[in-house]
């Protein structure tokens, strides 16, 4: 004696393996990638767009250079740089 069987296949997951809706192209990551790196982008953004780096090699590398820049930009906010240093830096490209 079985009862209601049918409404049980209701909670299987039908078409596994079709691209998820919202999955991200190039374009919407590298518009995203500033607020991406300070972390100013939506929850639910910054999880697409991990989502989408984990898959796309180009704009992992792309996301490391950016967050790259950005960083040697803050971390030297107008810094004068020594005299002594900067000559430092001239020998060591002269002597290249
Ligand atoms: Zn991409």
């Amino acid at each position: 004696m079985m009862s209601g069987g049918s409404w049980f296949s209701r909670f299987r997951r039908g078409g596994s393996g079709s691209k998820s809706s919202t999955e991200l192209d190039c374009d919407e990551v590298r518009a995203s990638g500033s607020d991406y790196i300070d972390e100013e982008c939506e929850e639910e953004m910054h999880s697409r767009i991990m989502e989408h780096l984990g898959l796309c090699r180009d704009c992992d590398s792309w996301l490391k250079s950016l967050a790259q820049t950005v960083g040697i930009l803050r971390e030297t906010p107008e810094m004068q740089i020594p005299e002594s240093t900067m000559e430092r830096i001239r020998r060591i490209n002269r002597s290249k």
